[in-house]
């Protein structure tokens, strides 16, 4: 027999298997009747619940998560701090307001960040001192040149670095050109959600391992999940793709299935061979390019697969797969580790819409929704998270007018054709996944 549970698979790698054991909240039970309920404890529902404390301090605000904290996208991804987003291509005039629209929002999430992170003294390597984006072959670097010209329109601070800056700084000649964002931060994601879990304000009640199977419309709402009977008020979806299994977003979501390595933590020789920078973050200008991190605790990360795998996790014979491309392009890149294994591997899955838009708004009566960020949702989650709860609360703000002006999504045909359309939507926007030239 399936049990709800059954439908939210997880497993215990990436970043919170390098965190001490944290213990889960308690499943919710019995029966509630409660004003708010936020389903989802990534990045977007912790700042939605945190949000709603505020503008209500004394309502009770549910939130539910499926799983434990940590274990979905917002504790598995690369852990950059995005203020400044890439828009791959040459700019384009009439986009203009656009960037500055999504960039106003990365913003006020990175800020947001900030302050939470300073404020609870939350321990999750947090620094604010950008990163770089890379080239290593012809295409990454002409995409470089449409950057540096976007980035001048937004007048964003950044400086150009040639092969021997990168080299210095990274340790690897491996990049013929790169560039350095100066605002932007770098994070280790699963000691930052774990933190913002474990700092909600008093009138929040998180309940880890508390799958939600239905909503139903009606006043009040109605919740359907296993050991609990919950009525609410409004509800908040902060589900990402796994809204569709609730019956939102139907042909407008699906996930995309990324994996990545940690080696295990290098000696002070191995780190010394590495460059001036004590940490630092490498993101590729390249679509299928890989992602890399020197963390603060001494190992490199690094991710460069992605794939439509049915918005599901890879098995552990699947990432061992994976790994073989993981180390090829770790050792073009540092052949001075090459004896350096690898300890770790993970997958995560990010929610990803045909055009690259993201969901925000009423979706149902008194339901509300926020997610799908294409791979760039830290800051953006936590900017949608808290402005879906001004907005559900009849607050306005500017942030909650740029997550309004979100483009509507395109349709995707449903299953089987989806599997289909999902696997070439997915293979374009990582083109030449692991490549990197
Ligand atoms: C490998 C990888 C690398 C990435 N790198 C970056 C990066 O460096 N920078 C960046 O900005 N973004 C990155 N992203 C994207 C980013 O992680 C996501 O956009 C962001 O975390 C989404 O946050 P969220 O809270 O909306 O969704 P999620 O983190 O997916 O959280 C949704 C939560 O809802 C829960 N849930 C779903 N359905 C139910 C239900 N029915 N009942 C109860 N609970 C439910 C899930 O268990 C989950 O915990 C990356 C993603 C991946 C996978």
């Amino acid at each position: 027999m399936t049990s709800p549970r059954d439908k939210f698979p997880t497993d215990d790698h990436g970043w919170a298997e390098l965190l001490p054991e944290r213990r889960a909240t308690a499943p919710l039970t019995g029966s509630r009747r409660v004003p708010w309920v936020v389903i989802g404890a990534g990045l977007t529902g912790l700042a939605c619940a945190r949000r709603l404390a505020q503008l209500h301090p004394d309502d009770e605000i549910l939130l539910l998560d499926a799983r434990r904290v940590g274990q979905a996208a917002s504790g598995r991804n690369s852990g950059f701090v995005v203020a400044t987003s890439h828009f791959p291509g040459a700019i384009v005039a009439a986009q203009i307001d656009n960037y500055r629209r999504v960039n106003r929002i990365n913003q006020a999430g990175l800020e947001l960040l900030s302050r939470q992170v300073a404020q609870h003294e939350i321990d999750c390597q947090w620094q604010r001192e950008g990163f770089i984006h890379t080239a290593a072959g012809e295409t990454a670097l002409r995409e470089q040149q449409n950057f540096l010209r976007y980035l001048d329109t937004m007048e964003a601070e950044h400086e150009v670095l040639d092969q021997a800056a990168l080299q210095q700084r990274l340790g690897t000649s491996h990049y013929r050109g790169g560039v350095h964002i100066a605002d932007g931060g770098l994070v280790q994601p699963a000691a930052l959600v774990r933190g913002l879990a474990d700092t909600l304000p008093a009138n929040v009640s998180l309940h880890e391992n508390s799958p939600v199977y239905k909503v139903t419309d009606g006043k009040p709402l109605g919740l359907g999940l296993a050991g609990a009977d919950l009525r609410a008020d409004r509800v908040i979806l902060a589900t990402n793709f796994e809204s569709v299994s609730l019956n939102f977003l139907r042909s407008r979501i699906v996930g995309s299935t990324l994996a990545g390595s940690f080696t295990r933590i290098l000696t002070a020789d191995e780190l010394a061979s590495l460059g001036s920078l004590a940490e630092w973050g490498a993101i590729s200008l390249h679509s299928g390019g890989a992602t890399l991190r020197l963390t603060r605790d001494h190992r490199i990360s690094i991710r460069n697969t992605a794939e439509y795998h049915g918005s599901v996790l890879l098995t552990d014979e699947q990432l061992a797969r994976r790994q073989v491309i993981h180390r090829q392009a770790f050792e073009r890149r540092f052949p001075q580790l090459a004896e350096v294994p690898f300890e770790y591997a993970w997958s995560g899955v990010e929610g990803i819409s045909r055009n690259g838009t993201n969901f925000f708004g009423q979706q149902r009566k008194n339901i509300y929704l926020a997610g799908g960020y294409n791979g760039s949702g830290v800051s953006r989650g936590t900017a949608f998270g808290t402005a879906i709860a001004d907005y559900a609360s009849s607050e306005d703000s500017q942030t909650v007018s740029d997550c309004l002006a979100s483009a509507p999504a395109r349709w995707m045909p449903p299953r089987p054709l989806l599997d289909l359309a999902a696997f070439f939507i997915v293979r374009s926007r990582f083109k030449g996944v692991g490549l990197d030239r």
